[in-house]
């Protein structure tokens, strides 16, 4: 966890800084804030899954990173304790409707009512809050009204599909920069293992795993309801 509350230390410097007009900060304080840091997302659909998720959590602990969960509602029954756990542990947890439905072309009341349960089900267990919006394959009508803002992707290793743990660690790594978000599904042991090989990996190479709330402030990115973002700048 040191490397989350260092995050916050730096936060709250930049926060000060930012109060005092920038000017009044001595030289050598800034100096001190890590030279070219760079941060990135990883996010989880369709979880959680006992065995899958519980092992993601433990080596996301190990390893420091904090990362964004995009829960399917009807999948949290029987796994309430996990998810109380990505909160305690400074992950993001998120709504990816009910029943994983596609809410691209959906009935207007059914989309509605597909997030509605989810966010309900989260308030019940994290209390009140807002749970930002992944749409499942990516896609709503532009005229649907969505309360919260939602979380598209940046890099998208198909995870899903080839359920490889190599190739899904190549293709992330080929494509991930700083500030991309990255796509995986923490209910296939494949990806939960290639997950932690890219933290390992990418944190060797000076980044920060943050959540997608942490990265889009970092960018100084105000979060907006009903706006999708695709990566830390927008
Ligand atoms: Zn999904």
């Amino acid at each position: 966890m040191w490397k989350k509350q260092l995050l916050f230390l730096c936060l709250a410097g930049l926060a000060l800084w930012a109060a005092a007009g920038g000017e009044a900060l001595p030289a050598d304080a800034a100096a001190e804030l890590p030279a070219e840091v760079k941060y990135i997302a990883l996010t989880f659909d369709d979880g959680p899954r006992r065995d899958t998720t519980e092992k993601l959590l433990d080596g996301l602990r190990e390893r420091g990173a904090s990362a964004t969960f995009f829960l399917v509602g009807e999948e949290i029954a029987g796994s309430e304790d996990l998810v109380e756990r990505m909160a305690a542990e400074g992950h993001q947890v998120g709504n990816h409707t009910w029943s994983h439905v596609r809410l691209g072309g959906a009935v207007p009341e059914t989309a509605a009512q597909e997030i509605r349960m989810t966010e309900e089900a989260l308030e019940e267990l994290l209390g009140e809050g807002e749970y930002w919006l992944r749409p499942p394959y990516g896609f709503i009508d532009a005229d649907m009204e969505v309360g919260v803002p939602m979380v598209k992707w940046s890099v998208d290793p198909r995870d899903w599909e080839s359920r490889d743990t190599a190739q899904v660690v190549q293709a992330v790594l080929r494509d991930a920069g700083p500030n991309a978000i990255i796509l995986l599904h923490d209910i296939y042991p494949s990806s939960v293992e290639a997950a932690l090989q890219i933290v390992d990996a990418l944190e060797r190479e000076g980044y920060w795993f943050v959540t997608v709330e942490e990265l889009l402030r970092l960018n100084g990115v105000t979060p907006e309801p009903g706006v999708m973002y695709r990566s830390g700048r927008g």
